[in-house]
């Protein structure tokens, strides 16, 4: 039986995972080894027992007795912080899902990509703050990296069996979130609440305020640079508000292969669940008819500065990924928190990339996970002070 672990289980990424992997027969199917998530005890093990998993892992330390508690009984073995996050994660798996939000899920996505097998990451950040470190950790033990972005996982699907060299650009699509035609002046007093909600994908939180940003679409242009070695200048963002695209490459004879498929996850995590194999999927079939047109648009780096301050990154490289990823999700903490607004996120990112950025860019050698995190804490200090005197 093929041994899979799910990082990230409990989220909207690892609830539509374990809902493939019970649709394929769960525990009579597959040799569940780990399940986490963080606050959501309940559901992690709900999962756990479901799928007979041999540990349940919570992130959060002070949550232990609750999971203990929930798994009363039953053969699952609690565990509970970063460490055991880590530990589980170097169990041997033949598939693993890097599916936990944010920087968090650097540490784990490390441990799983030592052991071979697939690793299928969802986890975009980890690739943005640490993209050299993750692909040679791969490269070293035989691990396939397969990207369960949906943009990504179209891009990878429109390049089977095609020749690197006749890649000419890769076009990555972008919903252009809820406020595509808001001017500046109107998202200045924007609420969490309008951020959160996004028009076509139903995500986790932080994702669905990124993609209204678009800071999502510029973690997910240096996720594209590092997963296909492609040049940032061949990689272009195109604004398409239905998101039936979910991505296109170009190749040098003019010819343009494009994946499409309806707005849900399944589509993309099956695909990686599955892979090399194509299976059926519990997904909606399109009806063009139905949909009539698709739309496209430039993008607008002047309303959504993040796309701009991405491409800094690339030129930039070394670890100014890492100051940009941290910057980036402290200041949405701060939005959460209210104390910063909408547009301040941007500004905020673009100071700590000002202050931090040239010194993490030289950075390019012997790359660590100790010296990632350096520049991941140093940014959410500068992040703090920021947001202290700005707020
Ligand atoms: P969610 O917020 O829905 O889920 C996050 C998961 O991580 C949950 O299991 C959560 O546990 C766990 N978690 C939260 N904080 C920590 C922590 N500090 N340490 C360890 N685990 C933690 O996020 P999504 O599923 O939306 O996103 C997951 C990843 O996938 C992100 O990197 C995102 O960018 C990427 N992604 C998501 C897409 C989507 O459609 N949602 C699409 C493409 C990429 P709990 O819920 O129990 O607190
Ligand atoms: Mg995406």
């Amino acid at each position: 039986m093929r041994r899979i672990s799910v990082f990230g289980s409990t989220g909207s990424i690892g609830q539509n995972t374990i809902d493939l992997i019970t649709r394929q027969g769960g525990a009579q199917t597959y040799d569940v080894v780990a399940l986490t998530g963080a606050s959501n005890i309940e559901l992690l093990a709900q999962q756990a027992r479901a799928l007979r998993a041999d540990v349940a892992v919570t992130a959060d330390s002070a949550r232990y007795a609750d999971l203990k508690d929930a798994l009363a009984g039953s053969d699952v073995e609690p565990a509970a912080g970063p460490e055991a996050l880590v530990a589980a994660a170097e169990r041997p798996t033949d598939w693993a899902l890097s599916g936990i939000v944010g920087a968090a899920g650097l540490a784990p996505g490390l441990a799983a990509a030592r052991h071979g097998g697939i690793l299928a990451l969802a986890n975009k950040e980890s690739l943005v703050c640490a993209g050299a470190l993750l692909k040679a950790t791969c490269t070293r033990h035989g691990t396939q990296l397969l990207p369960v972005d949906s943009e990504h996982s179209a891009i990878f699907q429109a390049l089977r069996g095609e020749e690197p060299r006749a890649i000419e650009r890769m076009l990555i699509t972008a919903s252009g979130g809820p406020f595509r035609t808001w001017s500046q002046a109107r998202m200045a007093d924007v609420t969490p609440e309008q951020a959160k909600a996004h028009p076509n994908w139903s995500m986790g939180v932080r994702i669905s305020i990124d993609s209204a940003t678009m800071f999502n679409k510029a973690l997910e242009l240096i996720e594209a640079k590092e997963l296909f070695n492609m040049p940032p200048e061949q990689i272009e963002v195109v604004v398409h508000p239905q998101s039936i695209i979910h991505s296109m490459v170009g190749f040098t004879d003019g010819a343009i292969i494009a994946q499409l498929g309806p707005s849900d996850m399944r589509g993309a995590i099956g695909f990686a669940l599955n892979y090399p194999d194509r299976q059926p999927l519990p997904v909606e079939r399109l009806d063009f008819a139905a949909l009539a047109r698709l739309d496209f648009e430039p993008e607008d780096p002047e309303r959504f500065p993040a796309l701009r301050l991405s491409r800094q990154v690339m030129r930039m490289g070394g670890l100014a990924g890492a100051v940009f990823n941290a910057a980036k999700e402290a200041a949405l903490d701060a939005f959460l928190a209210d104390r910063i607004g909408f547009l301040d996120m941007a500004r905020l990112v673009e100071a700590a990339l000002d202050a931090l950025g040239s010194d993490a860019a030289k950075v390019t050698q012997d790359i660590t996970l100790d010296n990632v995190l350096v520049y991941d804490q140093a940014s959410r200090q500068f992040a703090r002070q920021w947001t202290a005197t700005n707020a």
